[in-house]
């Protein structure tokens, strides 16, 4: 196949190819989509790109042509043989037939210094994704995902907005947030309930906080957004410090334990989580 040439449609028509509801299978059939990803996510031909979930191949066959190397990894057996037919020509082209979730990037990554993730996310996945390839410490330079409009504006959020959470609080712990546009349903095949947007997560040299226990900092923020336990105290009094000492570490933060999760800044949430280390 010319890459040059890549139809989305004659393909699935081609293979006779039916989508999967259950593997969040919605192909892109817009070409300015397409482009717009490609050039969002800026990538060069000194770039290895990592796509997850390349259904027929379309954003694939855009990628390969830009970048110095493409690893295109996809769950769905019955795709495999198509991309191989379709793109196993190209020489910069490989795939792996896996899980995202069980895949160990390092070793795709290796010695490459610039590596990009490009992917048209399957929605049923895509926060545990993000939450991987974040937590997980890859050393990709941008992530350039597709994801359900309701997921970016989360992302994007800013404290005391409703779609402020746990997430938010990752994300914009490790990188800059810049939404490159939106995508209505009648962009793909079939078309989804609902509308996308194409978000770049620039992941910063360093996180844009310093704190003395990442882990524990992050432990705290998912307790303090737990439904059950909507204020601070709540969600900190299970850290086994004795009362006085915590609200002492309170005090000292200059934060009110009786304020909801929600209100707080990535900045704040650091700072408190110091001063408890110091009283734990
Ligand atoms: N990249 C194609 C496009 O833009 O047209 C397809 C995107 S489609 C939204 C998501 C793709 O991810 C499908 O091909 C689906 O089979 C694949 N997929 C679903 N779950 C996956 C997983 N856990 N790991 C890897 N690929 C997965």
């Amino acid at each position: 196949m010319d890459i040059h040439d890549y139809n989305t449609q004659d393909i699935i028509k081609k293979y006779n190819f039916r989508c999967s509801k259950s593997l969040g299978q919605n192909f892109l059939v817009d070409e300015t989509v397409l482009n717009d990803i490609v050039e969002g996510a800026q990538v060069t031909k000194d770039d290895l790109v990592i796509e997850i979930g390349p259904g027929v191949g379309s954003l694939t066959a855009a990628l390969l042509k830009k970048a110095k190397k493409v690893i295109s990894i996809e769950l769905d057996d019955e795709l495999i043989p198509i991309l191989e037919a379709e793109l196993g020509d190209q020489e910069n082209f490989t795939l792996i037939h896996n899980d995202a979730l069980k895949v160990n990037f390092q070793e795709l990554i290796g010695e490459e210094k610039n590596v990009k993730l490009v992917a048209n996310l399957p929605y049923y996945v895509t926060t545990p994704i993000i939450i991987k390839l974040l937590k997980e410490n890859y050393k990709f330079t941008s992530l350039t995902i597709m994801i359900q409009k309701e997921v970016a504006e989360r992302l994007n959020a800013e404290p005391s907005c409703k779609e402020y959470g746990a997430i938010t609080l990752l994300v914009q712990y490790y990188c800059n947030t810049n939404i490159i546009t939106m995508v209505s349903p009648e962009s793909f095949i079939p078309r989804p309930r609902i509308d996308s947007v194409v978000i770049r997560l620039d992941r910063l040299e360093e996180p844009k906080v310093k704190v003395n226990d990442e882990e524990l900092m992050f432990k705290i923020i998912r307790n303090s957004f737990n439904m059950r336990r909507k204020t601070l105290w709540n969600g900190t009094k299970f850290l086994g410090v004795e009362k006085e000492a915590l609200l002492g570490a309170y005090e000292k933060a200059k934060i009110d334990p009786k304020r909801r999760g929600e209100t707080l800044s990535l900045e704040e949430f650091a700072t408190l989580t110091d001063r408890i280390i110091e009283v734990k």
